[in-house]
């Protein structure tokens, strides 16, 4: 036993330093191979994002810069004309580049103005022609006569002609429009509706850009009127039509207003609109203006909202602009100064650009161009970006000065943040978030290199674990086979030794011939066959197990006569155990035929069952050997009644040198080699043994062999 351990040990131990260690040496190295690709592949990952971001915040840069410069250039050329030649040059810049929202003057260091601005409405005051008080009307007798009818007397039949006389005698075409809408109004307070519509049609073909009393264009206000008194007689599509007419003529800004003027205006209009949208039956081709209504509006949203923006830079940034720029621009590399100033909830971005050569130019002389961030946003920094992207696997946020996105891509933002970058100059002051998505474990593993690495990993485990399963169960079957072969030499010299022991004795006590009686006598020399028997019965499976094991056994293969034989076979032993109380019960039947075998070894075969049969009964003394004839086969079976063998046993009794592990059958001498011999002879005959057997009960050994 301490051998064994010891010789495990020494296997295992020899295991691990010829396959364990550099097995673990090996997965290792593969572990480290790992951490290094995914190093590696990091870094470069990371590269490409910095190399996107470059290329992304240049670009932006460049695109900027680009206005800046053909900027400059309009102003060089426009150097010393005065603020009305630059309009023109000011517009087409703007509409060459979408970039820019406006241009603006910026002088005496506190007055910005827009020259190029195409706005839907002015600052308060700010028109002085709508300050229009008609001289001539206040002159004209025939028109202050007509106004007393009007509004003193509400004479309005003479009232209209006192007008129409003031009219015919004016060449003023103030004057005119101005009758011309008095009439048209008497018309309407007199309820001559027919006659005011075409009045005012012909205020609007021929006085339209007139302004009356607070400044008002006859254009607005005639068109307004129209629409009214094309409800009034129930004409609902001309209403309509004239009055988006007058909403479009207002965004496309045939007039310049004033901002109460025009919010006045709009807002009269909308309602106007709204109120016949919600008439009860409405002609059906109204409904086509719904479309064209809905689409106004929202310009008309989008102009005024744009208008608003540039009205509070126009009112509120000087300062901050003056605070911000630079006394001199010589010292700058190009003489540009980009600026960031919030006012309210606006953000401006706009470069500040010097007129001259910068040198004895005063801040009187300063332009400005301000930027559009919604085509920058909306347009330009979306196509950038897709074009510089590293991967698809890449999402990004463009984020503003107070953190809120401004644009994000398509793709959702999954959590790995790689590279957070400014632009230019920090202009506009914005960043750039890139985000990778991580392939799922599974899927990286499958796509990259890692997973050879990883496959290598899986298949030394596997085979280290095999390995180790195939030693653990070699060595034990050795360590067991060893210990059975020592088993089977003491047994087996021990089962030699006894026969001859009692051979010696009773062949001495017989010499001596110290028995006095014959049948006395006679008893001893059935107990001398007996032992030489079983001692040549062991020299027998011995040698024949030798000769199997090497191979050497050649079979003699003739007819034999089974009835017979079995016969032959069993008197002898009949009569050897008889004195013991066996009984061996023979079931043969006598026309048995003849097979092809090894008569020899089939008698060995069957004599070592029965033996087995013998030895194994305990004290059921009974035995019976019974032959026949089952579907072309011969079957010998061989019966007992004694301890039988346990389940755990079974499937090993006709292994080499094994021995039934029971205390009772320990006691029973035996060499383990009879059921390994039984087997080898019955296969070589190409016939089956078979074993049933029941613990205390019993067991029946049966031989098949092919007729
Ligand atoms: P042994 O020399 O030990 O009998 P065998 O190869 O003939 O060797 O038998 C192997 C084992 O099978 C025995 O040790 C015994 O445990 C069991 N065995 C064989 N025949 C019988 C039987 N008839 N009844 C009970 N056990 C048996």
């Amino acid at each position: 036993m301490e051998l064994s351990v010891k010789k495990r040990k020494k296997i295992f131990l020899l295991f691990f330093l010829g396959i364990g260690l550099p097995s673990l040496l090996l997965g290792y190295f593969a572990f480290r191979g790992i951490q290094n690709d995914q190093a590696l592949l990091e870094k470069r990952r990371l590269d490409d994002y910095r190399r996107a971001a470059e290329q992304i915040t240049s670009s932006v840069d460049q695109s900027i810069s680009e206005v800046e410069q053909a900027f400059m250039k309009i102003l060089s050329d426009l150097n010393n004309s005065g603020e009305r030649d630059f309009i023109q040059p000011l517009k087409d810049f703007k509409n060459q580049n979408p970039l820019v929202e406006e241009t603006f003057l910026f002088r005496n260091a506190d007055e910005i103005r827009f020259p190029a601005a195409e706005l839907l409405f002015f600052p308060e005051g700010s028109l002085t022609n709508s300050a229009v008080s008609s001289k001539q009307s206040a002159l004209n007798r025939d028109f202050l006569t007509a106004q007393l009818l009007e509004f003193r007397q509400k004479n309005y039949q003479k009232a209209l002609s006192s007008y129409q006389r003031a009219m015919e005698q004016t060449n003023d075409r103030q004057l005119k429009g101005e009758c011309l809408n008095a009439i048209a109004r008497v018309q309407k307070k007199a309820e001559f509706l027919q006659n005011a519509i075409t009045s005012y049609l012909s205020i609007i073909q021929d006085y339209s850009q007139i302004r009356i009393a607070d400044g008002i264009p006859l254009g607005v206000a005639a068109r307004f009127e129209l629409g009214s008194l094309y409800l009034d007689i129930g004409d609902t599509t001309s209403a309509i039509e004239t009055f988006v007419e007058l909403t479009k003529l207002m965004i496309h800004r045939e007039w310049l207003l004033e901002k109460a003027q025009y919010v006045f205006f709009s807002q009269a209009l909308k309602k106007s609109i709204q109120d016949i949208f919600s008439l009860e039956s409405i002609p059906s081709e109204i409904l086509d203006f719904k479309e064209t209504c809905q689409n106004l509006q929202s310009e008309e949203i989008s102009q005024r909202e744009r208008t608003e923006k540039l009205l509070f830079f126009q009112e509120r940034a000087a300062t901050d602009i003056q605070a911000k720029t630079p006394q001199s621009f010589s010292d700058l590399p190009i003489p540009a100064k980009r600026c960031i100033v919030e006012i309210g909830r606006n953000v401006y971005y706009f470069s500040l650009l010097q007129r001259g050569d910068g040198k004895q130019s005063s801040p009187q002389d300063r332009l400005g161009v301000l930027f559009n961030t919604s085509y920058l946003k909306d347009h330009m920094l979306p196509k950038i970006l897709l074009n510089h992207v590293p991967s698809d696997k890449t999402s990004w946020i463009v984020l503003d000065g107070q953190g809120q996105p401004v644009v994000t891509s398509q793709n959702t933002l999954s959590s790995t943040l790689i590279l957070k970058t400014n632009f230019a100059g920090n202009f506009p002051d914005w960043t750039l978030e890139f985000y990778h998505e991580e392939p799922h474990l599974f899927e990286s593993f499958l796509t990259s290199r890692r997973s050879i690495y990883f496959y290598m990993f899986l298949l030394i485990g596997g085979i280290l674990i095999f390995g180790l399963v195939l030693t653990v169960r070699a060595v034990s079957h050795e360590l067991e086979l060893a210990r059975m072969k020592s088993d089977f030499v003491s047994t087996v010299s021990h089962e030699f030794k006894s026969p001859l022991t009692s051979i010696r004795q009773i062949s001495e006590m017989l010499q001596s011939e110290r028995i006095p009686s014959e049948e006395r006598r006679q008893k001893y020399y059935d107990v001398l066959l007996e032992q030489s028997e079983r001692l040549s019965l062991l020299t027998d499976n011995v040698l024949n197990f030798t000769r199997m094991e090497e191979g050497k056994k050649e079979f003699e293969f003739e007819q034999v006569d089974l009835s017979g034989l079995l016969h032959e076979l069993i008197s002898p032993i009949q009569d050897r155990v008889r004195h013991e109380g066996f009984e061996i019960q023979v079931e043969v039947n006598k026309t048995l035929p003849s097979a092809m075998a090894d008569s020899a070894a089939i008698s060995q075969a069957i004599t070592n069952l029965i033996d087995n049969a013998i030895k194994y009964s305990g004290e059921a003394k009974k035995i019976i050997v019974s032959a026949g004839i089952e579907n072309q086969y011969l079957n010998i079976s061989i019966q007992d009644f004694g301890v039988g063998i346990r389940r755990e046993d079974i499937d090993k009794v006709f292994d080499r040198f094994y021995r039934g592990g029971d205390e009772l059958t320990r006691t029973v001498k035996g060499s383990g080699l009879g059921l390994t011999l039984v087997k080898q002879i019955v296969e070589a005959h190409h016939g089956r043994v078979h074993v049933e057997s029941e613990p205390g009960q019993g067991s029946t050994f049966s031989i098949r062999l092919p007729l």
